[in-house]
C-alpha cells in the first residue's frame, strides 16, 4: 500500500499527531490482512459521498477507504553524514511515497523547542538540507558514471545527463528538486533517480488550539505557506493536541468539539485527503445490498486494473463494467432509476475510471 511518512524535528508534535491518528485508526475487522507495524497507522479515508450511499442503499456494511501513515524515527541532523540512526531517518523516508513534514507554529514556553526559538522556516530547512545533501551524494555518484557513457554519444546517457545538469546546481543551491519543473520526457528519467526531495511534500503546521479557526492569519503559517509556494508544495494547518482529542470522541460530540474550535473539519480527516490526493490516489464505489465500500485506485486506470484493486480474478476475467457517476446516482435515487434516464454506461478495457464513479463489474471466473 502507499504510505506517507510523517517527519519533523524533535519536539513539533510528530508523536502528537500519529497518536491522533492510531487512536482516530480504521477499524480492525473490516482489515484483517492490514499490516501490525508500531509504525504504521491506518485511517479512514473521510468521504461524504460513502454516507450518501449508504443512506441511498441501506446496506448490511460500509465500508470506507483507507490510508496509512508511517511514522519516521531517526535522528535528522546529520543524517546525510550517513551516522548510525541517521542513516535509518533517510533510509526510512526512502521507502515512503509522499512526506507529511510537521513544523511546530505553536509558541508554547513550556515546551522547549531543540534551537531554543520557534522558526517554522529554520526548521524545514534544517530538515531539507539533510534530504538535499542526501540527494546530492546520490547525484553526484550518477553524474560521474553516466558523464562517462555519455561520451560514446549514448542516447540515453546523454538525456540523463541533461537532467543530472539541470538536477545539480539546484541541490548545490539548498533546494529540493521539486522545485524544477521537468517536462514529459524528462519525467521518467528523474522517477529513476529516486530522490529524496522529489517527492511530493505537505507541510503540516501544528498551530495552537486558539488559533486553528484562524490559521490563514497566522504569522508561521504565512512563512510556511510563502515558503511551500517556492517548491509547489501543500500546507495544512492543523492542531495536532486537540486532535489527539477529537480522534477519541464519539461524532456527536467530534462535532460539538469542532464547532468550539470554530472549525468545520478536523484537521487530520483535511490532512488524510490532502495526502490521499497528493499521492494521485481516487476513490470509486461498490454498492451493493450486502455491502457498500469505497476502493482506492491511482488516477488513470483502466477499468480492468481497477478491477483488480478488488481481486485480481476480476481484472483476468474482466468483460465489461456498468458504471454511473456518483452525482447520476444520487440524482436519479436509485441504480434502476439511473438506468432508466440513460445515465449507466456500459464501459470496456479502455475506460479510464474516474474518481466516485460507482461501478459494477461483469468477468468471467
Ligand atoms: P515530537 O517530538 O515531534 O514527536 O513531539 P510531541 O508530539 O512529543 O510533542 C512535543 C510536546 O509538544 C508535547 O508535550 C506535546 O503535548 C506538545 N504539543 C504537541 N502539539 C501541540 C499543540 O498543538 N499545542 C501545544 N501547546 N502543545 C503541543
Amino acid at each position: 500500500a502507499l504510505t506517507a511518512g510523517i517527519v519533523g524535528l524533535p519536539n513539533v508534535g510528530k508523536s502528537t499527531l500519529f497518536n491522533a491518528i492510531t487512536k482516530a485508526g480504521a477499524e480492525a475487522a473490516n482489515y484483517p490482512f492490514a499490516t501490525i507495524d508500531p509504525n504504521v497507522g491506518m485511517v479512514e479515508v473521510p468521504d461524504y459521498r460513502l454516507d450518501e450511499l449508504t443512506s441511498l442503499v441501506q446496506p448490511k456494511k460500509t465500508v470506507p477507504a483507507t490510508f496509512e501513515f508511517t511514522d519516521i524515527a531517526g535522528i535528522v541532523k546529520g543524517a546525510s553524514k550517513g551516522e548510525g540512526l541517521g542513516n535509518k531517518f533517510l533510509s526510512n523516508i526512502r521507502q515512503v511515497d509522499a512526506i507529511c513534514h510537521v513544523v511546530r507554529c505553536f509558541d508554547d514556553d513550556n515546551i522547549t523547542h531543540v534551537e531554543g526559538r520557534v522558526d517554522p522556516l529554520s526548521d524545514i530547512e534544517t530538515i531539507n538540507l539533510e534530504l538535499v545533501l542526501a540527494d546530492l551524494e546520490s547525484v553526484d555518484k550518477r553524474y560521474t558514471r553516466v558523464a562517462k557513457i555519455a561520451k560514446t554519444k549514448d542516447k540515453e546517457a546523454v538525456a540523463e545527463l541533461a537532467v543530472l545538469e539541470k538536477i545539480k546546481p539546484v541541490l548545490e543551491a539548498g533546494q529540493s528538486a521539486r522545485s524544477i519543473e521537468f517536462t514529459a520526457e524528462e519525467m521518467p528519467i528523474v522517477k529513476g533517480l529516486f530522490l529524496l526531495t522529489t517527492k511530493p511534500v505537505l507541510y503540516v503546521a501544528n498551530v495552537a488550539e486558539d488559533e486553528v479557526s484562524n490559521a490563514d492569519e497566522n504569522d508561521y503559517v504565512k512563512q510556511v505557506k510563502a515558503f511551500a509556494e517556492t517548491e509547489n508544495a501543500e500546507v495544512i494547518a492543523v492542531c495536532a493536541r486537540a486532535e489527539e482529542e477529537i480522534a477519541e470522541l464519539e461524532d456527536e460530540d467530534k462535532a460539538e468539539f469542532l464547532e468550539a474550535l470554530g472549525i468545520e473539519e478536523s484537521g487530520l480527516d483535511k490532512l488524510i485527503r490532502a495526502a490521499y490526493y497528493l499521492l494521485g490516489l481516487a476513490t470509486y464505489f461498490t454498492a451493493g445490498v450486502q455491502e457498500v465500500r469505497a476502493w482506492t485506485f491511482k488516477a488513470g486506470m483502466k477499468a480492468p486494473e481497477c478491477a483488480g484493486v478488488i481481486h485480481t480474478d476480476f481484472e483476468r476475467g474482466f468483460i465489461r463494467a456498468e458504471t454511473v457517476s456518483f452525482e447520476d446516482l444520487k440524482e436519479y435515487g436509485s441504480m434502476g432509476a439511473a438506468k432508466e434516464a440513460g445515465r449507466v454506461r456500459l464501459e470496456g478495457k479502455e475506460y479510464v475510471v474516474q474518481d466516485g464513479d460507482v461501478m459494477l463489474f461483469r468477468f468471467n471466473v
